[in-house]
Order: structure tokens, then C-alpha cells, then sequence
């Protein structure tokens, strides 16, 4: 990888010389040209949800570990996931669409989407599970998507009125 190499050579020019100066520079270059990326993804990936979906539903809070993606969880360390909500949060304004939050301490991972059984505790690295009362098999990720989508979907009926942006059209223009 470039910033690897780049930290090798900077590290290895003597200290105060004027090459280790430029290595240092160059490493700060690399640094930033990641993070522009990142910031990108981030906006090419939320402007796609929201131009694909007409309700979403998140979660304030994704632990790391639940963000699979590699790239993803990448952008979304540097980021951070509730920078990466209000991206939405504005793109779905915008575009007319309804964003749905739920609250970090609902326990979508825990809760077996087939049954509804709750487990008292589910370590972090269980990545799948069986549920005790239904027997069924779940990946950890997607069962907790499953519950989020559909405690979204009750939330946002129960009170769609307030939060659907009236009957506004999505709004032409270009949106990044
Ligand atoms: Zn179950």
C-alpha cells in the first residue's frame, strides 16, 4: 500500500534533514487523499440509499463490528456512523424520502426476527446464532437489519404523518 511505503521512507530519513521533510509531507498528502475518498464513498452510497429507497431505516448507533462492509466500515471509522445518518438525514429531505432512526439501545441483535425470543446477552464476536425457542439459525447482521427494518417500518406508520415530508415531490437538481 502506498501510505505504508510512504511511512517506511519517512521513517527511515534523518531526522531534521530536509528529505525527511518532504517524506513527512507526503505521507500528510497520502492521508489526505484517503480521507477525500472515504468522504466520497460516504456521499455516493448515502445519495444511492436514498435514491433507491423510499423509507430507510438506521440505527443511531452501529458498533463497528456490525459494519461488515470492509470498505464501509473504513469510511465509516474515519466518518463516523452518525455523520454517515445525517447525510441521509438531508438526502432524504431532499429527495422526499423518509428516514427512519432508531435508537441505539433497541435490542435488534439480541431479538430473534423469526420468534421474537430476546437473549439476555450475545457477545460481540457471535456472529451467528441459533435462536433456543425457534431453532432457526441467524446471522447476526441480518436478523439485526430485519428487526430494524421492520421496528421502522411500525414506527414510521404509527407516525408517518409527522414524519413524511407531505407529499413533496423529490426534488430535481443535483444532489452530492
Ligand atoms: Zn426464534
Amino acid at each position: 500500500m502506498k501510505l505504508a511505503k510512504a511511512q517506511r521512507r519517512h521513517a527511515r530519513k534523518q531526522q531534521g534533514s530536509k528529505n525527511r521533510a518532504k517524506a513527512r509531507k507526503k505521507v500528510a498528502r497520502i492521508h489526505a487523499r484517503i480521507a477525500d475518498r472515504r468522504r466520497d464513498f460516504l456521499h455516493q452510497l448515502s445519495t444511492r440509499l436514498i435514491r433507491e429507497n423510499q423509507t430507510i431505516c438506521v440505527e443511531t448507533l452501529a458498533v463497528k463490528n456490525m459494519v461488515k462492509n470492509h470498505r464501509l466500515a473504513k469510511a465509516i471509522s474515519n466518518v463516523g456512523w452518525s455523520e454517515f445518518v445525517s447525510l441521509l438525514s438531508y438526502k432524504a429531505a431532499w429527495y422526499g424520502r423518509n428516514l427512519v432512526k432508531i435508537d441505539k439501545w433497541y435490542p435488534s441483535s439480541k431479538r430473534c426476527f423469526d420468534c421474537g425470543h430476546m437473549l439476555d446477552s450475545l457477545p460481540l464476536d457471535m456472529r451467528v446464532r441459533t435462536c433456543p425457542e425457534c431453532g432457526v439459525v441467524h446471522d447476526r447482521d441480518i436478523n439485526a437489519a430485519k428487526n430494524i427494518h421492520a421496528v421502522g417500518l411500525t414506527v414510521f406508520e404509527a407516525c408517518g404523518e409527522a414524519v413524511r415530508p407531505g407529499r413533496a415531490k423529490a426534488r430535481s437538481g443535483k444532489l452530492r
